[in-house]
């Protein structure tokens, strides 16, 4: 199974990610993940990220085209990957489904958490994160003991692009770059929109509902 998980930033599309990599065995595959480990390792392409990602800019389409295209070459994406995060831009879309196509591996689906800003706001404000990945909140979603990771044992913390301004701009990029893609997977005929306001587990149980006819 080909998953596009979509939505704007603080849509829960981590979330929902952790939780269907443990159902269905598939990897996620998170941009943005990718590029927070590779700014933590201080390595050339971290070091080129950072200054776009701490001010809530896309990072250049050709960087997340080369990382996208060597992750999905990896063995563990043979039996189906979920994609968090890309793609973001139209260029990007279109580099996918060329890559995919080399493979004949299309996308089966893409799934669109719909959630209005206001909710966003409070989402993203709120958000810890663990190294590994993991997204909290700190009231709506707190880990179970405090500032430690339930599924790894690492400290949470607050990412530095979740500051109100360089939210406010993530949601200004996302509706001017991001957005016209929800027309461009329409025409496709692949795409599934979902509430995503819902409860974690109602959305999840939303999306296994969804998924059950691929399985
Ligand atoms: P994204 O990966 O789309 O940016 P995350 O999965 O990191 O979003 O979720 C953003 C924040 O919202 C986190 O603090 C997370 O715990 C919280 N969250 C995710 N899904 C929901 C939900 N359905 N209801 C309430 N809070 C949620
Ligand atoms: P995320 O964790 O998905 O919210 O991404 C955090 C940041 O990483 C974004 O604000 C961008 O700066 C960068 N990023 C992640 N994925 C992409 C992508 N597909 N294209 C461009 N920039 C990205």
């Amino acid at each position: 199974m080909n998953i596009i998980l979509f939505g704007p930033p603080g849509a829960g599309k981590g979330t929902q990610a952790k939780k269907l990599v443990d159902f269905y065995g598939i990897p996620q595959i998170s941009t943005g993940d990718i590029l927070r480990a590779n700014v933590r390792e201080g390595t050339e392409l971290g070091l080129a990220a950072k200054s776009y990602m701490d001010k809530g800019e896309l990072v250049p389409d050709q960087v997340l085209i080369g990382i996208i295209k060597n992750r999905l070459k990896e063995d563990d994406c043979k039996k189906g990957f979920i994609l968090d995060g890309y793609p973001r831009t139209v260029p990007q879309a279109d580099a996918l489904e060329a890559i995919l196509d080399e493979i004949d591996k299309p996308i089966d689906i893409v799934l669109n958490l719909e959630v209005p800003d206001e909710v966003l706001v409070g989402r993203i404000s709120g958000r810890l994160m663990c190294k590994c990945g993991a997204s909290y909140h700190t009231i709506s979603n707190p880990p179970k003991k405090d500032n430690i990771c339930d599924i790894c044992g690492g400290e949470v913390f607050q990412r530095v692009d979740d500051t109100a301004d360089a939210v406010q701009n993530r949601l200004d990029v996302y509706k001017k770059q991001t957005q016209p893609l929800i027309n461009y997977y329409k025409e496709k005929g692949i795409l599934v929109t979902l509430d995503g306001t819902k409860d974690i587990e109602v959305v999840f149980e939303d999306i296994k509902a969804i998924l059950a006819k691929f399985a």
